[in-house]
């Protein structure tokens, strides 16, 4: 499939956020050859030693085509728990709610809620996730026949998966040319014990691999594992053990301290923020503002939509900033072109992605178009700040990822009927109730 997107404002994120005017996108396959003005685009065509047929030439009608979000930490599987129990006490929602349930979860429910899922990722702009849930075999068939590109990362804890199928799934999941991959993780310190703690840093150095997992997002995880290690903190503690030999990414990163940035920083630890999560389970703002002066790596994660309970990077990127500015008592922190580049350019570096980050020759074709004429974004005085303190999901007009267009003006190209996923997913939560 090759594609020719025309008469674009053209937003590359390659470096900057400048918007190119009556701009080209050209696509051979599933990947980017070339992203500019038309007139570079002509120039491109006439040096090219062979004719391109376009199966596609889409006239954007002056609509942003801008790089895909990236949804860099979510448990997707968890679509059927949505708004089956909220405004409860975190520990209460989890021990009565959300685990009695997921014990209950058939490889064929992971599946079609995982379906369910992508369906929602499409209409908000997402192309790529980074996945921690049960069963990533079934998730990764999921995802591989959507056409979504997904990092999946371990979910280990005392209860749930163990290293030898980490190992398994590390050799197995990641595979040349494949629009999924795997991996190293764990659910987080406060649900694994010290020897499995030290015994995944030990594999983390053999496979010479980064490690993800939830880090300091309660006051209460933080207060308790300094209880367990004698006043260190999560990142202190796992740093000890010598778990971030190979980097990491930390999901949430909301508790942390200066230190706990000094160790980040020197073993090159992304943090994924998730702000909506943050706020609804009441565990706090994270430190955006101090992340970005230390030059820490930032992306934007929806978290699980039983906590969210949405899969929109829309309200995720203006909570970063609206809770940012609040917690600095500071209208100027973190501002809009900060966000769109965590949410676009950021989590992509966060999942160990570095093709699909930014449209430019050779990248991957993961991009989306967004409309700008939607009263939302007009008139247009800065696009950039349209795009993430007006912006809605309603603006996403196409989802292109890997070179395939699965979302175009409210129609699902995955290869499935919405209403039969839906039908399906509503079907696991009626058996349980
Ligand atoms: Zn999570």
């Amino acid at each position: 499939m090759n594609t020719r997107i025309y008469n674009a404002r053209v937003l590359t994120m390659d470096g900057d956020t400048n918007i190119i005017e009556n701009g080209e996108v050209l696509v051979r396959g599933n990947t980017i050859l070339y992203a500019g003005s038309k007139e570079g685009a002509i120039e491109y065509l006439q040096n090219s030693t062979d004719t391109i047929m376009w199966n596609r030439e889409i006239d954007a009608n002056g609509n942003l085509v801008m790089p895909g979000f990236k949804n860099a930490h979510t448990h997707s599987g968890m679509t059927f728990l949505r708004s089956a129990a909220d405004d409860m006490k975190l520990d209460d929602w989890l021990t009565q709610q959300i685990f009695p349930r997921e014990a209950l979860l058939t490889p064929d429910d992971v599946y079609i809620a995982t379906k369910l899922a992508i369906l929602e990722y499409l209409t908000s702009g997402v192309t790529a996730v980074c996945e921690m849930y049960l069963m990533p075999e079934v998730i990764a068939k999921a995802m591989e026949e959507s056409g979504m590109r997904c990092v999946q990362c371990g979910g280990m804890n005392n209860f749930s998966q163990s290293l030898e199928l980490q190992r398994k799934w590390f050799k197995e999941l990641n595979k040349e040319n494949s629009l999924t991959s795997y991996r190293l993780g764990l659910h987080a310190e406060y649900t694994t014990s010290k020897e499995l703690l030290e015994q995944t840093a030990a594999l983390a150095k053999e496979l010479k691999a980064p490690v993800y997992l939830h880090n300091s997002e309660t006051e209460a995880e933080v207060k308790g594992c300094k209880d367990r290690y004698n006043g260190l903190t999560p990142t202190e503690a796992l740093d000890e053990m010598g778990m971030f030999e190979y980097g990491g990414t930390f999901f949430h990163g909301v508790h942390v301290t200066d230190h706990d940035m000094e160790i980040m920083k020197k073993h090159n630890i992304a943090v994924v923020t998730n702000p909506a999560s943050n706020a609804k389970l009441a565990s706090g703002i994270a430190p955006i503002e101090k992340y970005l002066k230390e030059g820490i790596t930032l992306g934007i994660g929806t978290d699980g939509p039983a906590s969210n309970n949405c899969l929109d990077m829309f309200r995720e990127m203006f909570l970063v900033t609206g809770l940012a500015k609040l917690r600095e008592n500071d209208a100027s922190a973190v501002d809009a072109a900060e966000v769109l580049k965590m949410a676009a350019v950021g989590g992509a570096h966060a999942m160990g992605l570095t093709d699909c980050d930014s449209l430019k020759s050779g990248k991957k074709a993961d991009l989306i178009m967004l409309d700008m004429h939607a009263p939302n974004m007009q008139p247009i005085n800065n696009i950039v700040k349209n795009v993430v303190y007006s912006g809605s999901k309603s603006n996403v007009l196409m989802t292109m990822i890997d070179g395939k267009i699965l979302y175009e003006k409210g129609e699902f190209n995955i290869g499935e009927d919405p209403e039969k996923i839906y039908s399906e997913v509503q079907a696991i939560i009626d058996r349980m109730r």
